[in-house]
Parts: C-alpha cells; structure tokens; sequence
C-alpha cells in the first residue's frame, strides 16, 4: 500500500500518524506545499498579539520529528500539481529546486485546506492588507507591525478570525476598527447573542461598523483610507481581510472529482470522494450537517483532524465513518467567551425547521464563592420532542465547559428534559449545585411543559401597547444602573402580590426582570390569579443584546443609561 497524502497540516498529518499506527508496512508520503507541517494555525493571532512570545511553540512537530516517530517520507516545499486518476500518478513541484517528477499512488488523502476569500476590492493589492492563513502570513503581519508601529487599523469581517486579529491588535496598541457586511459579529451566534459581543467589543474600545462592506483601499499621505459601500471613509496604517475561506479544490476538480454546491469536494460518510482510490478531508470538503442533514462546510480543526484519522482508518481497511458536523465551536474575544454548537436559530429558520428558543443567564459558579462570572445561555429546541437543536453562551468562565457538555448531548440526541436531570460536578469554585447546563434544562422544559409562557426579544414588534403591558420587577437601583424601558410599569417582585388588585384582567402583562427569573416566578403568580401573562426570555439582559433592532422595530423605546 502506498498512501499519499496531500497537505501535511492538520487533516493531512493526522491522516498520516494513524495511517501509520494502522500499518507498519505501508508507504506513505506526505506533500506540503510549505516550509512547515503540523503548526498550530489556531496560535498565529496570539503571536502577532505577543500572546505566544516564542515562534518555535507554533510549530507542533517538526518533518524530522515527525519522521523520526513515524517513518513517513515528508516533502516540505512540494506542491502537487496534478493528479492522473488513471495512471494513479501524481505530479509533484519542488519550489526550492524547480525538479518536477511523478509519483504512484495507490491511494490518497486530500487535506489542501481553505484559502481566504480576497475579493478584489480596487487597492486590495496595497502591501499593508493582509491575510492570515499560516506561518509566513503571520512572519509578514507580526514584522509589520513590528517596525511601522501602526497606530491604526481595520480588520474586514467580524469572523472568529478576524475578532481574535481585533483583540490581538489592541493587544499591540493599534486601535482597530472592525468592518462587517453582516449587521452582527460571528455569524455562527444569532443577532441577540452576538450583540452582546457588540457590546464588549465596544468596551474595549474596538471600533465596529456593521451592515457595511468594504468599497475601495486608496492611499493618501502614506496612509490607508479604508471607503466603505454606505459611504464612510476610515483613515488607518494597515487592513486584514477576514472575510471568510473558501475549499482550495483546484486539484480535485481539475482530476475531475466531484465537487459540491458549496465548492468543497463531495465525500461519503467514509471520507471517500468520487474517486474509491481518492479521500479527502478538513476544509476543503462538503459533510453533512449533523442535524438538518444538508451539505455544509466546517472549516475547523476538531473536525479536519477527526475526519483526518476516519479517512485513515478506510485506507487502511478499516470502517469508520463521520457522522456530520455540529460546528462546536468557541472563541475568545478579551474577557469573553463566545461559543456555539449546533443549528442557530437563522439556520433553523432559512430550513424551516420547528423551533422554540429559550434564554437563561447562570453565574459560572456559585455566587457566594469569589469571582463568578454571568453567563447568557440561548437554547434551541424542538418543540415537539424535546430535543437540542442547538446552543449559544457568551460568558466568561466556564463557557467552554457548557457548550461542550451541550455538543454531547446534542450529539446524543438528547432532550432538554434531560438536561434537567444530569448529574454534573459541583463545588463551589466549579459550578453551582444547578449547573447553568441544568438551568438551561429547566427554562426550557418550563416552556415544553407549559409551565412557562414567554415571548422573546424579537416578538416585541408585534406587541399592542394599548393591550400589552410591561411590568418591570426589578429593583430601583437595578433600573438606574442599566436602563428601562419606556412605559413599563415598575412593580419589584416582592410587591406584585399586593398590587394584583390594580391590574386590568382585559390586558396581557409582560413582566421582565433582569435576567428571566424573577419574571418566571411573576408569570407562574399571575397565571395562576387568571391573568393573561408572557414571560420575557432572558429578561432584560437578552433584550439589551438585541437594542439596535429593537429600537428600529418595536413601539417600546428602551431608555439607556450610560451612552
Ligand atoms: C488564523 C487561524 C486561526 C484558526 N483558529 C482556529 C480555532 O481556534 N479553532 C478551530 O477549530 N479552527 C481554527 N482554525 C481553522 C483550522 O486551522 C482549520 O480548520 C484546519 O487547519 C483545517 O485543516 P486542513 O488539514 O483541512 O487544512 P490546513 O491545516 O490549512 O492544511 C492544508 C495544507 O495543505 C497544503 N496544501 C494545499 N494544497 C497543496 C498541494 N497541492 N500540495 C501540497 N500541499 C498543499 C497547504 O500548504 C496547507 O499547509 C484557524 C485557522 C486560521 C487560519
């Protein structure tokens, strides 16, 4: 058996370690277009950001090393240039010596990767736009700004790419502006979530220009001028382009393998292209949705390098297959933690697929223990089984460890009732004896049982103010310190029951709180004296993620402090 594998990064040498635990006897031989196999792509913002102070720690393995455990035949600065599907020949490019030479395989693993999208903007050639894939993108940013000292700079798309070059660039005290087409940061997150990124990015003093695209790069006086399509002009030092990756699929398609509506070579569960002698795994292909079934592209690392070691285990005569992507994914942007899995509610929607949303906010441990941090937690169910369909937290602490336990269960396919029941660890420094994974549960089975009524932030357009009325349970202090909103009644918790006798049984009550507790316990008191109540999803806090659209939308006007 002779396995060739293409891209030595993180699908190709993943494919190429476990090929090798699989056989002793095979040959494999690993091309890499670049100097370097195995880095750690996930680490190039932290060093430009000086985060990671030592280059050498981006480099995962070294090709002697490498060899050294493997045995595996690794040509760094070799690039394939062609596959001939019949003579089960690859031609190969060495670019440090010009040689060009064939090569037999008896099979293959396609792992090229993604290449960013760099649309061709006038001024996009300008040396000082840049694009970060891998180590010699990072070398040029990092010398960058490493003499010019720039004091300025846009980063185009608010992508997880481009948020962690943000924070990076503060980092090196270059004020940085963030131009997004979308109206919202981190497409994966929906409106009101990602607002609430909004709101810290802005807290650090990250500049933010969202629902609007890059028009031109022009030059003046040494300088960049950044126009944008609604017509606002930027002045800066420097740009990146973040706006997205798309499958590099020039070797399949040009060896006439089958290619997907999305662009990403089109793979069995096995990994296998068109092509039973050819595999191909990591960004450059289409898999399925692990949920909705359809074609989708996962450009991450959890992903390549799974399928890396499925496609490894076919070539090598053993079954193993890839059961579809979640999109698990999580990302740092200063103090916060943004991460999702699953379908978000834009997704579930555009497939038309049943859906209740449902918002909590839990501490990420317990209150009484030092340092706490909230964390807002959106749910998505099916409202006929109960099952996860999804998952959204923005947080601090902790975060990550929620969303992976909710990536299992969605994984499992298990049921929001079941999230109520499971037994998760608990002291005080960890979690709180309800974890914010079991409060999730409980929210969302309260709405599932009909426990709860709610409405969300996004159905207050259709409120009837001659009909609905808010009624705002939280305390004074509460109110003067984060806003209100116009025309709610202030009522605290405490003293709705004295004041039941004053509320109109002809009207609907929306009571709200901060966060959707306290308006639970208000719902469960009014419904049971016969009035016609909702609770606000996720309280006050969910609301204020989403204030932009509110205010353009709804004929309540939130009262903002602080701004
Ligand atoms: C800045 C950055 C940050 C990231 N952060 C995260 C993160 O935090 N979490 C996460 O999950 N993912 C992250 N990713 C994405 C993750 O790195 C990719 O999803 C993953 O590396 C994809 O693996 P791959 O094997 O498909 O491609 P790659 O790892 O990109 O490897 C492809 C390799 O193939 C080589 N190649 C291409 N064509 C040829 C050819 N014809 N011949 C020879 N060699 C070829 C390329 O030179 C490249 O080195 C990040 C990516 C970047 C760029």
């Amino acid at each position: 058996m002779k396995l060739v594998v293409i891209g030595g990064v993180a699908g190709g040498a993943t494919a190429a370690a476990r090929a090798r635990r699989l056989s002793e006897d095979a040959e494999i031989v690993v091309f890499e277009r670049g100097e370097y196999i195995s880095f750690a792509n996930c680490g190039l913002p932290y060093y430009i950001g000086e985060v990671i102070k030592d280059r050498d720690n981006l480099l995962v393995t070294t090709a002697d090393a490498f060899n050294a455990r493997y045995h595996i035949d690794i040509r760094l600065f070799t690039e394939v240039a062609g596959i001939d599907r019949k003579a089960k020949k690859v031609t190969v490019k060495n670019h440090q010596t010009g040689e060009t030479y064939t090569e037999t395989y008896d099979k293959i693993i396609l792992s090229p990767g993604a290449e960013p999208v760099r649309p061709p903007f006038p001024g996009v050639e300008a040396d000082n736009i840049f694009n970060l894939r891998n180590i010699p993108d990072t070398d040029r940013i990092k010398a960058y700004v490493d003499q010019h000292k720039p004091k300025s700079a846009v980063v185009v798309g608010g992508g997880f790419i481009g948020l962690e070059m943000a924070e990076n660039l503060v980092f090196r005290d270059v004020q940085t502006t963030i131009i997004e087409k979308m109206e919202q940061v981190m497409p994966s997150m929906d409106y009101e979530m990602a607002g609430l990124m909004h709101a810290h990015l802005k807290e650090k003093g990250v500049g933010l220009i969202l629902g609007d695209g890059i028009e031109a790069f022009e030059k003046n006086n040494g300088r960049m001028i950044v126009r944008t399509e609604k017509g606002e002009t930027l002045e800066c030092d420097m740009a990146i382009l973040s706006i997205g990756v798309k499958p590099e699929n020039r070797l399949a398609r040009e060896a006439g393998l089958e290619i997907g509506d999305l662009g990403g070579v089109k793979v069995a569960s096995t990994m296998q292209t068109s092509d039973p002698n050819i595999f191909a795994v990591g960004d450059a292909v289409e898999v399925t949705d692990f949920l909705a079934g359809h074609a989708t592209t996962t450009p991450l690392a959890g992903p390549a390098n799974k399928q890396g070691r499925i496609a490894a285990d076919n070539v090598m005569g053993r079954r193993s297959i890839f059961r579809g992507t979640l999109g698990t994914s999580v990302v740092k942007i200063f103090e916060q933690t943004v991460a999702s899995t699953g379908a978000n509610e834009k997704m579930l929607r555009c497939y038309d697929i049943p859906h209740v949303a449902s918002y909590s906010h839990s501490g990420s441990h317990a209150s009484y223990y030092p340092g706490a941090q909230m964390m807002a937690v959106k749910l998505l169910i099916s409202p006929s089984t109960g099952k996860i369909l999804g998952a959204q937290i923005v947080g601090g602490e902790g975060v990550d460890k929620r969303i992976d336990v909710l990536a299992t269960a969605i994984h499992g396919s298990m049921t929001v009732f079941q999230l109520e029941e499971l037994e998760l660890a608990y002291a005080p420094p960890f979690s709180s004896a309800k974890d914010p994974v079991n409060i999730a549960g409980f929210v969302g089975a309260n709405l599932l049982k009909g426990d709860a009524r709610k409405i969300n932030w996004n159905e207050f357009s259709a409120l009837d103010p001659e009909k609905d009325v808010l009624i705002d349970l939280r305390n004074k202090d509460e109110l003067e310190e984060t806003g209100e909103i116009e025309g709610a009644l202030h009522i605290p918790l405490n003293e709705l029951r004295d004041n039941l006798h004053k509320l109109d049984k002809s009207k609907r009550y929306i009571p709200f709180c901060a966060v959707g507790l306290r308006g639970y316990v208000a719902y469960r008191i009014l419904a049971q004296q016969g009035f016609d109540a909702l609770n606000l999803s996720g309280g006050y806090k969910t609301f204020l993620g989403a204030k932009e659209k509110i205010m353009r939308e709804s004929p309540y006007t939130p009262i903002w402090r602080g701004e």
